[in-house]
């Protein structure tokens, strides 16, 4: 079986949405057709007896366009307030949606403190375990209206990575504005070669990553999407960076088609989710405003 083929097998999946993904560029508003077909997608996972947990971004963008804001506000508090009115929004309309399938939804906002904090992690633990056990799908974001830089994960690349390592995800599936992994900015250079498959994340791979995708709506570039991989490799769960555009690339990647690019996972015991966390607080190189 090739590793494409293996993508079949995944029990337990988490899907991340970027902001560009699920609102309309000229106006920042929800695109409604797109969340009805990422609803129905996920739907039909947890029809097929797949775990799926989501980790969708949009808060910020969701609330920036509520109040009227023309793209997203720069200070702090801003962000904050729409962030919480964006949050409900968007778990209405998810509620909603998985609703008219038959399926429940469940909200989980995190800080860096959820994991960093031993009671904090284990509760979360729990909570995963049994909202999946109830067959809910749990729809997880950073909880941006008491986050500050200290407890930030700065991007949902990251948040969606370690959710992964913490619950033993299986598969991650990122979902952008971007198709995969190039061999170079195919924005810059078009000799640049798309990458389907990458067996070993090195660091000449992480370096390649330094270019962001351009997209204004959301935090996280390539750079971004690759510490995602090492830390979902290293915890053993395949990673797929797909294009979000047509959210049909979901049913697809998990028929084992070949979608995006794949990282393919490879357990590393010695990895550990609070250590990556406090040296990536003390370095202060976690992903911050951008
Ligand atoms: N948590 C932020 C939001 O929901 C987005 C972070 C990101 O786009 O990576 O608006």
């Amino acid at each position: 079986m090739n590793f494409r083929e293996q993508l079949k097998e995944k029990k337990r999946i988490i899907i991340k949405i970027g902001s560009s993904s699920l609102t309309h560029p000229e106006t920042g508003n929800l695109n409604l057709t797109k969340l009805e077909i990422l609803v129905r997608e996920i739907s039909d996972l947890r029809n097929m007896g797949k775990d799926v947990v989501i980790v969708s971004s949009g808060a910020i963008a969701v609330g920036s366009s509520a109040v009227g804001f023309r793209g997203k506000p720069v200070d702090l508090a801003s962000k904050q307030a729409c962030a919480a009115i964006g949050q409900a929004k968007l778990m209405m309309i998810y509620q909603k949606l998985f609703a008219e399938y038959g399926h429940v939804a469940a909200q989980v906002l995190m800080t860096k403190n959820t994991i960093t904090d031993p009671v904090s992690r284990e509760n979360a633990h729990n909570t995963f375990q049994e909202l999946l056990k109830l067959g809910a799908i749990p729809i997880v974001n950073e909880n941006d209206t008491v986050s500050t830089y200290e407890i930030r994960f700065g991007d949902n690349d990251t948040l969606s990575a370690l959710v992964a390592s913490l619950i033993d995800a299986d598969l991650l599936i990122l979902l952008s504005d971007i198709d995969g992994l190039f061999t170079d900015d195919p924005h810059q250079n078009p000799d640049a070669r798309f990458i389907d498959t990458v067996e070993e994340l090195d660091d000449r791979l992480l370096q390649m990553g330094k270019s962001t995708s351009g997209s204004s709506v959301g935090t996280g570039g390539m750079s971004t999407k690759l510490t995602a991989a090492k830390i979902a490799t290293t915890s053993g769960a395949d990673m797929v960076i797909a294009n979000g555009e047509d959210f049909h690339v979901i049913h697809k990647i998990v028929q084992g088609r070949s979608q995006g690019t794949l990282f393919v996972g490879k357990k590393d015991h010695s990895f550990s989710l609070v250590n990556y966390i406090r040296s990536e607080m003390t370095s202060g190189t976690a992903a911050g405003e951008r």
